[in-house]
């Protein structure tokens, strides 16, 4: 029997093993924010892989950004060596999931399994892939024990939350240095038929316009910051926004609507600060003084980052030209410059043609609106050669009842190991 029908076979039996797995991790709520059941999912794992054979290594990002002694960041990396010389395969899933939010008929950390499908918050994303890739990993190694290279599964923190206390960290200790791993999958839900290439950029500013407080039946004499920030919108909707919807990319964005340069308005705030909920008095009349809004730019691989950042500096000092006591201030919170593998890219052609194996289907090349821990494997570990795909279905990603499909997952799971067959050449 070729490998193909071996693994096949192999996986097949393992279905019951895979939904377990995928409850298991389910039903331990690493919810972030705060960071919770790090520690125990990793704990978990690193016993599981350790009967698999592999290497064991919880690796805690101290010192990274939310990391505290209540809220430890927890990261596992584990490691098989074959026992000969070859390339490593890596598969990168975060192990945090998103709060439940509303509106969910099941339980969220159930794992309860209905008509082939397993629902729970982190389901999709991405329990269900991290559950796929080790099932393809210890059927590989089931028939496979005679291989070139290393497979390495990695679950990491706080992708949620920019990762900083997951894959960059451990990019930064030298984890994803391509002498150390040459090909990296990261299981995220992108459909069992499509490969992720990479992502657009992001920039994040908060612009504040400035005021002078008076007493709000004499306007005259303050100076309303609302209304310059009324004078911000109004200028991006003329022109701004229109400027934004002409620059369309050559990236395969999906969907449709991120082919081009976006603008997100995330929150306004002006004036006195809103008071709780149960506060029954009035507010106070008052001209406000400070308004304040953030802005989500997401960006294209054909734009510069500086240049994202002028378009808006120009359009404030337009605004300020023009408008009488316009004063503002702009302060970056966050960037991240876009990122894509190549097609010609070696775990790109090995997916591809796993794909077409499986599900007789040529996989459609994407790239993601947002971000995802691609990024730091890009930018500090300057690993080129990184793909996300896995099973899931990416809308139902952070929606209530959220669920994998177990067939999807059996689907993924044999691309993955006949992946590995090809890049780890076993005799
Ligand atoms: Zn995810």
């Amino acid at each position: 029997m070729p490998f193909t029908a071996k693994l096949n076979a192999e996986i097949e039996r393992r279905r019951d093993d895979l939904i377990a797995l995928t409850q298991d991790l389910i039903r331990i709520p690493t919810l972030n924010p705060p960071g919770q059941k790090y520690r125990e999912i990793c704990t978990f794992l690193g016993e599981r892989l350790a009967k698999s054979g592999f290497t064991i290594e919880l690796i805690r990002a101290e010192g990274a950004i939310a990391d505290s002694d209540e809220f430890p960041r927890w990261n596992l990396v584990a490691r098989h060596e074959g026992p000969r010389k070859g390339d490593c395969v890596h598969f990168n899933s975060h192990h945090d999931v998103v709060e439940v939010g509303h509106g969910w008929t099941r339980d969220p950390f159930g794992g309860e399994l209905d008509d082939g499908k397993i629902y729970g918050r982190g389901a999709c994303d991405m329990k269900g892939g991290l559950a796929t890739s080790i099932i393809a990993a210890e059927a590989f190694l089931a028939i496979c024990p005679d291989y070139a290279g290393a497979i390495e599964i990695s679950a990491t923190a706080d992708e949620e939350s920019g990762g900083y206390g997951g894959v960059a960290y451990l990019a930064e200790k030298c984890y994803f240095n391509p002498v150390r791993v040459q090909h990296v999958i990261i299981p995220e839900p992108l459909n069992k038929d499509r490969i992720c290439l990479g992502h657009r950029g992001v920039w994040w500013a908060e612009i504040e316009t400035k005021g002078r407080i008076a007493h709000g039946s004499m306007p005259f004499l303050g100076d309303c910051a609302v209304r310059h920030m009324g004078a911000v919108l109004e200028e991006m909707e003329a022109n701004l926004f229109p400027l934004l919807a002409s620059k369309r990319t050559d990236m395969p964005v999906v969907p449709d609507g991120a082919k081009q340069s976006t603008l997100n308005i995330n929150s306004i705030h002006g004036g006195a600060a809103e008071q709780p909920a149960e506060y029954t008095g009035l507010p106070a009349p008052c001209v406000p003084d400070r308004c304040r809004i953030i802005i989500d730019r997401r960006f294209l691989i054909e734009e510069e980052i500086d240049d994202v950042k002028a378009e808006v500096a120009a359009m404030l000092e337009k605004i300020k030209s023009e408008r009488p006591d316009f004063e503002y201030e702009i302060r970056d919170l966050f960037e991240v410059i876009p990122t894509m593998t190549a097609e010609d890219a070696p775990i790109v052609t090995t997916v591809a043609k796993a794909i077409k194996q499986v599900m007789d289907i040529n996989p459609e090349f994407v790239v993601s609106p947002g971000t995802y821990d691609q990024k730091h494997i890009d930018r500090i570990g300057r690993l080129k050669n990184c793909i996300a795909y896995g099973p899931g279905v990416l809308d139902l990603a952070h929606q209530p009842d959220e669920w994998i499909g177990v067939q999807d997952m059996i689907d993924s799971a044999n691309v993955m190991a006949l992946t590995l067959v090809d890049l780890l050449k076993p005799s």
